[in-house]
């Protein structure tokens, strides 16, 4: 009699294995899709375009990468760690560009669209300057107008990605009329960072930067 019983137990959790596993299947059969247009809008390709011969062999351009893929929260609290992990699930970087060698992301790209500030916008450059400055990965924020200009593209990518050797420019210090070299920094804020240095150094200390620096301007805040 026992046994019955045990045999009418396992139907009755077969029944709702079953029925639970093939209720799902349905309700995932329900949801249709279609296929969405091009990854990005035209705007968005003219500037990817710009940025592939800006940097050539020397760097792997991502597009709309997630920012849970490259940044994770510095918590070790767990309630920390969600609240940090939720306020970037959503969030993309427009464009990285990566070492192609390993991948590695070397520099953010944010492109304004050139639309108008609204709330959104706003809360989304606090974000990106954020994360950015929080984890160290450099920031370019720039805008459609740059789709027309590659080699100022490249200037500022140079800045950050030592693969990439822009336009040989030669420069002179301001104040002692000597060749400049460049060099990268080593320390401080600016780590990785290259900049030009009076070749009489250390006799001469002038230094002068790079180019100018989109991410310490207002053109992104
Ligand atoms: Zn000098």
């Amino acid at each position: 009699m026992e046994s019955v019983f045990v045999v009418v137990g396992l139907l009755v959790l077969f029944f709702f294995f079953v029925q639970k596993r093939y209720a799902k299947q349905d309700e995932l059969k329900d949801s249709h899709y279609k296929k969405k247009g091009a990854l990005l809008n035209m705007k968005e390709m003219a500037f990817y375009n710009a940025l592939l011969s800006a940097v050539g062999q020397h760097g792997i351009i991502m597009s709309k990468v997630n920012m849970t893929s490259v940044i994770a929260p510095l918590e070790t609290n767990k309630k920390k760690w969600f609240i940090a992990n939720n306020r970037i699930s959503k969030s993309y970087f427009d464009y990285v560009v990566c070492d192609p060698r390993t991948l590695q992301v070397r520099v953010a790209i944010e492109l304004d669209d050139g639309r108008e500030l609204d709330k959104g916008k706003v809360e989304r450059q606090k974000l990106l300057m954020h994360v950015c400055k929080s984890s160290g990965i450099p920031l370019i924020g720039t805008s459609v107008k740059h789709s027309y200009q590659v080699s100022r593209l490249r200037r500022l990518l140079a800045t950050h990605i030592d693969l990439i050797e822009s336009e040989k420019e030669v420069r002179f210090c301001k104040r002692c009329g000597s060749p400049m070299v460049i060099k990268t920094a080593t320390q401080g804020d600016f780590q990785g960072r290259r900049f030009f240095t009076c070749s009489r150094q250390p006799q001469c200390t002038y230094t002068e930067n790079y180019n100018v620096i989109f991410d310490e301007e207002d053109d992104i805040a």
